[in-house]
Formats: C-alpha cells, sequence, structure tokens
C-alpha cells in the first residue's frame, strides 16, 4: 500500500476511537530552542494531533532556563491529569542534559518512547514494525540487515526485528565495504538509517528484498534517502513521504494509548 494511503488509514482508525472519549487525549510538547527545523517538526506535530481530534498544546520556554527549572516543568506536567503526552523538542541548549530530561519524563506519559523504562516503544522503530506487518512481510526466520546502530533508531529496530524471530546481522560505520555487500546478498529485510546519502545503490540485492530507508538526507534536489530510489527489489519505502510520515502518525498511536492507559 502507499504509505500516504497507509498513514490516512491509521489516522482515519484513530480519530474515529477518539470521537469516542469522553475528554481529548492530550499531548504536551515542549520546546526548548529556537530551532527551525525544530519549528517544522513541531508545527506537524500540531497538525497531526488536530487532525485526529486530539489536542496538542506547545510550551516554548527560554533557552536559558536551567536543566533544574526544565525538569520542575516536566514535573508539574507529569502530575497534570489533564496531560497524557509529553515530548521535549530536541535539540535542547548545550547546558542541558539530554538524558537527564528524557529520563524525567513519566513512563505512563513518555510517547516518544525515549525513556529506558518507557511504557511505549519508539516511534521509529516501532512504526517500521507495524507497517512491515501491515503489508504481510513474513519476518520469523528471515535475514533482517539492520545498517546504523544509533539509541534512537538502528539498536531498537534491531531489538524489535530479533522480538519478530529474524536472523539479525547490525552493521555500521566500522563495517568493511565488502562485508556489506557481502551481508546484503543474502538479506530479506533491510532496513538502513545511517544519514549517508544512497549509500545503497550498486550493491546486489535480492529481488525479494524489502528496505526500509530510514535516511533523511538534504541534497540539491531536496530530500533523499539512504537508498538510491527505484531499486529492482520488492519493496523500497520513499524518502520523502516513507517512514517520516509513518513515525510521526506512531507518534499519535502512543498518545491515544497513553491516554487509554490513564483512564
Ligand atoms: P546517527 O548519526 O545517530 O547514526 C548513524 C549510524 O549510521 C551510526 O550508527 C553509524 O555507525 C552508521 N553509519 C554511518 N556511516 C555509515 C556507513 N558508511 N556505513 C554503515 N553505517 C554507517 O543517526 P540516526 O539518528 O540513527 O539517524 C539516521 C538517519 O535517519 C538520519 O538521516 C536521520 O535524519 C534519519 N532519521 C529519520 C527518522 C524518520 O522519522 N524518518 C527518524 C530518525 C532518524
Amino acid at each position: 500500500m502507499i504509505i500516504k494511503d497507509y498513514v490516512l488509514q491509521i489516522k482515519k482508525n484513530l480519530k474515529e476511537e477518539i470521537s469516542s472519549f469522553s475528554t481529548k487525549p492530550h499531548l504536551l510538547i515542549i520546546q526548548v530552542n529556537d530551532d527551525l527545523a525544530s519549528n517544522t517538526y513541531i508545527k506537524g506535530k500540531l497538525n497531526d494531533a488536530n487532525e485526529i481530534g486530539a489536542k496538542a498544546s506547545l510550551l516554548k520556554l527560554d533557552v536559558n532556563i536551567s536543566e533544574k527549572e526544565l525538569i520542575s516543568i516536566i514535573n508539574e506536567s507529569n502530575n497534570d491529569k489533564t496531560i497524557h503526552g509529553i515530548i521535549v523538542q530536541m535539540p535542547l541548549p548545550k547546558h542541558i542534559n539530554e538524558t537527564n530530561i528524557k529520563n524525567s519524563i513519566s513512563v505512563a506519559k513518555d510517547v516518544d518512547g525515549f525513556h529506558p523504562m518507557s511504557k511505549f516503544k519508539a516511534c521509529t522503530p516501532k512504526g517500521i514494525i507495524d507497517y512491515l506487518k501491515a503489508e504481510d512481510i513474513e519476518l520469523a526466520s528471515k535475514n533482517a540487515v539492520v545498517i546504523g546502530r544509533s539509541n534512537i533508531v538502528g539498536k531498537p529496530v534491531a531489538q524489535l526485528l530479533l522480538n519478530e524471530n529474524c536472523n539479525v546481522t547490525i552493521l555500521h560505520s566500522k563495517t568493511l565495504k565488502a562485508d556489506m555487500n557481502m551481508f546484503l546478498l543474502n538479506a530479506d529485510i533491510i532496513v538502513v538509517a545511517t544519514g549517508k546519502k544512497h549509500l545503497i545503490s550498486e550493491q546486489k540485492l535480492k529481488k525479494s528484498a524489502v528496505l526500509i530507508d530510514v535516511g533523511i538526507n538534504r541534497s540539491e534536489n531536496g530530500l533523499c534517502g539512504d537508498a538510491k530510489p527505484n531499486l529492482d527489489i520488492r519493496l523500497q519505502t520513499p524518502v520523502p513521504g516513507g517512514i517520516g510520515l509513518i513515525t510521526r502518525v506512531t507518534l499519535l498511536k502512543n498518545l491515544v494509548e497513553a491516554y487509554k492507559n490513564g483512564i
């Protein structure tokens, strides 16, 4: 299914579900930066929430706020029963420790899934698995190759694929090119999350391979992924219009779940 349609269907289902609730799920977005890209991401999240009939509010704080003050505001929101999901938009000012902030969000409201004990799976990895399942991609006993080992994409997606009984190989910046080619040759499922434009282009892949392109790279022709488009394989997610959309809608899924857990 085209990803845009897949995402629209999920939004439609969530909207229907929310219309049966007595109150609206409420997402609080905390921003402590003047970053243009963050403004765009936040605008998207506010629109997404509105679209499904949820409530989203933005709390924009002074970039000079201390870590202690920020944690105290997060604590207040953790205790506020009218707020169901809390996200802190990255990046944070240099004087604030990112891990301390992520870990201060209540595990029941951490809809980004960044707290180590979060009740939620991180949106990009969870969104990828949900999408593979919706596309009826068989996972058990398949060879999955994950390229990238970050804490927000590579490692969690590898763990979720392992939970689905894939044979998982993780490749990274120190992997030799010849080895990458060898692993890709046998890969049934490839998840590439490196931020390296067209890292996958000439390698030989199985015709039956499924490639999930997480990368977002800026080029003179706009955004592009970590894989060259239109490879001769079974399924390849596009960039833009692919995993970015799936990640956004997964945040909404987590928000609705947080709301339901809280009532
Ligand atoms: P990161 O910089 O934290 O990690 C990149 C990983 O790629 C590292 O583990 C590194 O070892 C690996 N790598 C780098 N060069 C490589 C190479 N030549 N060969 C093999 N591995 C290599 O990045 P991240 O936060 O995991 O994000 C990765 C990409 O995904 C970025 O382009 C980011 O913008 C994008 N992203 C997209 C979404 C989305 O919603 N679509 C979400 C998160 C990240």
